[in-house]
């Protein structure tokens, strides 16, 4: 889940509900929290929802996600060099957050909504976090991967927060993806994934009928805060008893294990076969310029030059593999 609205104080006591539905399932979740909630947090004196965080695997969300400029913005017209400074700087202050917060290093870092650029990897290895999740750089299957030297986790499967708000929507989602895990990766595919990361919502969009980012979008900066209206309170309870209805029962057939526990697991890493690379610079050229269209981003936002200095390093990618058959793992 991602823990990212620094605006709503809702948002918090959600944020607190969420991480607390984890832990009393007994689900290890992995949660991406942005430095600005960090902040935010330790700002309204939220300790109680920091603790609650505590139990589980934690990335950061990048510092201010949806604020301006987003990764993509700011990287858009830089050269390698001058983006790497820019996201260190960034993602420093985001760091430097969720260590006054939690009091530990994130395990891995989340892009925000549909946002990335090359010189994250570098930032990332600067900052000592070893992974990013959500990946749009991509492999056939999707397979873990490395990208420059960092570890890199797609998004399998989700689960949306209308899903969640609605009896008999989130059962038949809910069925759909167990029947996923249960079916493995599709036999076209070269690698089986081995692990399968489900993105299961935001702890504010199950509590408010809007995105908190509204505000914020096709490059809008508000003046001022502007709140998003809440959900019904049967509403907010009737998602909650659907996701822990989800959680159980994917409990019972898979092994939920954080993405600190995926990165420990016994890796080796190999090149990719021509075909494989051809489909890395195809399906990420084009998982980049959708991005574009990420609705927080200014209007005409290019992804070309982010796509030049990305496949600058296509020399880079390896494919991560498992070579015991054991079951599928998921977060
Ligand atoms: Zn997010």
């Amino acid at each position: 889940m991602d823990v990212e609205d620094p605006i709503n104080p809702l948002a918090d006591d959600a944020a607190l509900d969420l991480a607390r539905l984890f832990t009393e399932a007994g689900v290890r979740g992995s949660f991406c929290v942005t430095g600005e909630k960090c902040r935010t947090l330790l700002a309204r004196d939220r300790h109680d929802v920091l603790d609650a965080f505590r139990p589980h695997c934690l990335g950061l969300h990048t510092d201010t996600h949806s604020f301006h400029p987003t990764t993509m913005e700011l990287l858009e017209n830089l050269s390698f060099e001058e983006g790497c400074r820019a996201a260190f700087e960034s993602e420093r202050k985001g760091r430097d957050a969720f260590l006054a917060a939690f009091d530990r290093e994130a395990t891995f870092w989340g892009g925000a909504g549909n946002t990335w650029g090359p010189e994250i990897s570098d930032a990332l290895k600067r900052l000592g976090i070893p992974a990013y999740s959500y990946a749009l750089t991509e492999l056939p299957g999707d397979p873990m991967h490395r990208f420059n030297g960092v570890f890199a986790f797609p998004q399998h499967l989700s689960i949306s927060e209308n899903d969640w708000a609605d009896d008999a929507r989130a059962e038949a989602r809910s069925t759909q993806v167990l029947a996923k895990l249960r079916e493995g990766p599709a036999p076209s595919t070269l690698h089986p994934a081995h692990w399968i990361g489900i993105f299961v919502g935001h702890p504010t969009k199950l509590r408010h009928k809007e995105f908190w980012d509204g505000p914020y979008a096709h490059g809008r900066t508000p003046p001022e805060p502007e709140y998003a209206e809440p959900l019904a309170e049967e509403v907010y309870q009737r998602s909650k008893s659907n996701l822990t209805s989800f959680l159980s029962q994917l409990q019972k057939e898979a092994e939920i294990i954080g993405v600190d526990d995926a990165l420990a697991l016994p890796w080796s890493f190999r090149s990719p076969e021509p075909a494989e690379l051809s489909y890395f610079e195809e399906h990420t050229s084009r998982n980049l310029r959708s991005a574009t269209g990420w609705p927080i981003h200014h209007p005409g936002l290019s992804a070309e030059l982010i796509i030049e200095k990305t496949m600058a390093l296509k020399s880079t990618v390896e494919v991560a593999e498992i070579h015991d058959h054991a079951a599928p793992l998921s977060v």
